[in-house]
């Protein structure tokens, strides 16, 4: 399908155009106050008494160079005083680890972060995941994961990582298309990244590509060509629609006729559907937020299966993933702001929500999103109540419009409902009356 035959709503559809990203996003928690900042250590004064296990996230946020679509905040690599920023890392993890509730939480998986970790020299992130498991509690069974690109990724770095005990190398792969790497500014080729992928897998290293599509001047083939490639690699995937978020030089570009623009709705949906098809063709699952992966540990990953109520610790500069039962967070994004608030001995956080418990049956409501169920027994503990207590207009239409099932047990989206799982977490957000 070209963008041209693209351009009408299908009768079908149930909406006009997909949402790609739930509610809830870090840019719309409030600036930190003072009154938040006292009830949030005052939690971490408390037990955990979640049951579930967490996510430990130090974020190196620099980068070689800047993706045009890229929102992170990162520095250049040549701006930042590596080291320092290491040691003020390690002591912003070092406040969480001496706080009740990190005390009694167990952690199964370290995940470095970013930006481009991989900019680290092998001994300088095997030293910070050392730091990480003598000072936080670690799962028996647990999995280290970096993120890195194929130009910080040396072949002899990758074997270091992997004798190390690395479980899984994320890549921003985006596509293997040259002709729009090169647009996107991405600083290494196709053939690059393949090479660092045929490599980390050889040595038996799980392997997860970010992919987008809905790219600028991206044929529907050069999308299918990309998946085809990554099929051949043997990788997990999380598949993305380019959202152009304002301020990126991507958003600069189009505006100024630089770049062609991204396609439209239908186009962008069309992309997904051939995607999904494709991949569990293939024998890949759709888990998670945008994940197809082959492999079963991904499936009950313990920090996406326990949304709302598990939890990430997110440490470092800009880094905003942070959720600690009904406290979510983001740092301060400039780096030397962040390291500046570290040195003086205070948590870097820029933003900070307090969920109540209407935003948590919000919350809550948004596992459909995930892809996972909502458990109507969960619920009742949680709340008292039951989602069709909460939610009775919403939970009647999706219904009616085949998007979920709810039976005895648990609320649920439908093979139909998962094109628009992200409309359908728009349904339950705040503004929504109930
Ligand atoms: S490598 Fe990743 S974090 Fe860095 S600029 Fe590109 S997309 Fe952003």
């Amino acid at each position: 399908m070209t963008k041209a035959t693209a351009q009408k709503k299908s009768k079908s559809d149930v909406y006009t155009s997909r949402e790609n990203w739930p509610p809830y996003t870090y840019r719309d928690y409030p600036n930190i106050k003072p009154e938040t900042y006292k009830a949030f250590q005052e939690f971490l004064n408390t037990e955990n008494t979640s049951g579930r296990l967490m996510e430990l996230q130090p974020w190196i946020s620099v980068c070689d160079s800047k993706c045009t679509f890229c929102y992170f905040p990162t520095a250049p690599t040549n701006k930042v005083q590596i080291e320092h920023y290491l040691d003020l890392l390690k002591k912003e993890l070092e406040m969480y680890a001496k706080t009740k509730y990190v005390k009694t939480s167990l952690f199964d998986e370290i995940v470095l972060g970013g930006g481009t970790p991989s900019v680290l020299t092998a001994e300088q992130m095997i030293d910070l995941i050392d730091f990480c498991k003598e000072r936080f509690n670690i799962n028996k069974e647990y999995f280290i994961k970096v993120t890195g690109s194929s130009k910080t990724l040396a072949l002899p770095k990758i074997d270091k990582l992997a004798s190390y005990g690395v479980y899984q190398m994320d890549m921003g792969a985006q596509t293997f298309d040259d002709r729009i790497r090169k647009m996107l500014c991405l600083p290494d080729t196709a053939a690059d990244v393949e090479k660092a992928i045929r490599h980390a897998r050889k040595l038996g290293l799980c392997v997860c590509v970010d992919l987008m599509y809905n790219l600028p001047g991206q044929t529907m083939e050069s999308w299918l060509d990309t998946l085809k490639k990554a099929i051949e690699l043997d990788v997990e995937i999380d598949a993305y629609s380019l959202h152009v978020d304002p301020g990126t030089m991507l958003e600069k570009m189009i505006k100024a006729g630089k770049s062609p623009p991204t396609g439209n709705a239908e186009f962008e949906k069309q992309m997904y559907l051939s995607a999904y098809k494709m991949l569990t063709d293939a024998g890949y699952k759709a888990v998670g937020h945008d994940r197809y992966s082959r492999v079963e540990w991904h499936m009950r990953e313990n920090c996406l299966n326990g949304w709302p109520w598990g939890g990430i610790l997110t440490t470092g500069a800009g880094c905003f993933m942070g959720y600690l039962q009904r406290f979510s967070y983001s740092n301060i994004e400039n780096i030397d702001e962040y390291m500046k608030t570290v040195s003086s001995g205070k948590l870097p956080i820029q933003r900070l929500s307090e969920s109540s418990d209407d935003e948590m049956m919000r919350r809550e409501m948004s596992r459909l999103y995930l892809r996972l169920p909502v458990s109507k027994k969960e619920f009742m503990e949680k709340f008292g109540k039951l989602p069709e207590d909460v939610f009775p207009k919403q939970l009647k239409s999706l219904k009616e419009k085949g998007l979920i099932e709810i039976d005895d047990k648990e609320v649920r989206i439908t093979k139909q409902g998962e094109v628009w799982k992200g409309n359908i977490a728009w349904e339950f957000a705040a503004n929504q009356p109930c």
